[in-house]
């Protein structure tokens, strides 16, 4: 009989019970707005900035609606003017070019390597073109963190780091969203931590801390936040920042604090299910296995491999025959955007030019969440259907 796989792969595991008791205390006082304090009472998301800061090592951390709400903000701190070109990534989702889009800013993409990371020696020939980089760590991939931050720094590009997929995540040890002038997380439900919808900022510049905290709609109650500048600095700033205003509320940070108490762990379940899913997938012919970097230490909640130069159909036959074993593979190459995969040409409001080189890569990226609600046993069957499928249709087109 043929294997199938019976599990989800949206499936998310339970808010933790100390979370949802968190969250009934929030409820049963009702103040979730986070300016809504008792006398003496620090409230959730305050709380929650200042572990995080902590947690990273950085100076500052602002709590914000969401991660597209946290790049934006970090582009509207330091300076991108409406009209102005931003760098960024050609392999990456959607809510990235959107982000700039919603500064009024254009996108100007870098292509991706092999690696599934952005291509420095690309970026290194468009560092003349914008003065800020909105690096994507897509897919938990890290570049050469050491040679991006020298590119940008001769260039005097300023960086700002999409850590959606890099909570958690480190290169040489240095936490992933601390080598940028902002770190930007988010906290919806397919990322490391759920609160449904969510962001977090990290910088340790006190005037981008200051003019982010205005943005997100602070009035003037900046004091009573835990995680950032003094009153000073705000002074400097406050009559010349807008208010835009995208908070976090304290209901969603009481369930965030316990969860990002308990990041190390998941990380380690996580890893343990991409090592599985990574043996089983390799020595299959036609297909690549990404290494990882000695330098970096990623968070294996996705895992992707390539089937490079495979035709289009071969790459949805592949797809579609281990979709039909209960394997649900997304692919980067379709021309049409479909769930949350596109191709940077899908983006029509932003002009780019074709990059080839790119294009092959794209064109062979498979994409597979790995939600910590699947067994170690699950991913060594979904490994085998894979390797089982792939190879079946790599066989019959040579
Ligand atoms: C999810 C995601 C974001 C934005 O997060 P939201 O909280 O959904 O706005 C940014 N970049 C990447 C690569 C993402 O996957």
């Amino acid at each position: 009989m043929t294997e199938r796989f019976t599990g989800s792969f949206t499936q998310q595991e339970p808010i933790p019970d100390e979370a949802i008791e968190a969250a009934l205390a929030v409820l049963r006082h009702g103040r979730l707005h986070r300016y809504n304090v008792a006398d003496g009472e620090l409230g959730e998301t305050a709380l929650l900035e200042q572990e995080f800061a902590a947690q990273t090592g950085a100076k500052y951390c602002l709590a914000v609606a969401s991660g597209g709400y946290a790049m934006a903000t970090a582009m509207r701190a330091v300076g991108v003017q409406p009209g102005d070109a931003v760098l960024t990534n050609a392999f990456t989702l959607a809510p990235v070019p959107g982000a700039i889009a919603s500064v009024n800013a254009r996108p100007v993409f870098v292509g991706v390597t092999e690696e599934l990371t952005i291509d420095l020696d690309d970026l290194a020939a468009k560092a003349d073109q914008a003065k800020v980089l909105l690096l994507s760590h897509m897919r938990g991939h890290l570049c050469d963190m050491d040679r991006l931050m020298e590119i940008c720094d001769n260039a005097g590009i300023t960086v700002i780091e999409d850590c959606a997929h890099t909570m958690g995540a480190a290169w040489r040890g240095v936490p992933s969203g601390r080598q940028g002038a902002f770190g930007c997380y988010s906290c919806q439900t397919y990322k490391h931590v759920n609160s449904g919808e969510g962001g977090l900022l990290i910088t340790d510049d006190e005037e981008l801390a200051a003019k982010a905290v205005m943005l997100s709609g602070s009035y003037m109650l900046y004091e009573r936040h835990l995680a950032a500048p003094g009153p000073d600095v705000f002074e400097r700033i406050k009559y010349h920042t807008p208010n835009v205003s995208g908070r976090m509320d304290n209901l969603r940070a009481s369930i965030l604090r316990p969860q990002l108490k308990d990041l190390d762990r998941q990380v380690a379940r996580w890893n343990e299910r991409y090592q599985a899913l990574e043996a089983g997938l390799r020595d299959i012919p036609g297909l690549t296995v990404i290494e990882r970097p000695a330098e970096e230490s990623y968070v294996g909640s996705s895992i992707q491999f390539l089937l490079l130069d495979w035709t289009p159909r071969a790459v949805q036959e592949a797809i579609a025959r281990c979709a039909a074993r209960g394997v649900e593979l997304k692919w980067f190459g379709a021309d049409e955007p479909a769930g949350f995969t596109s191709r940077y040409d899908s983006w029509r409001y932003a002009q780019s030019e074709r990059m080839p080189a790119s294009d092959r890569v794209l064109t062979g990226i498979v994409d597979m969440r790995v939600p910590l609600t699947f067994s170690l046993d699950d991913c060594v069957v979904i490994a085998r259907i894979i390797r089982a499928e792939v190879s079946a249709v790599h066989q019959s087109q040579l």
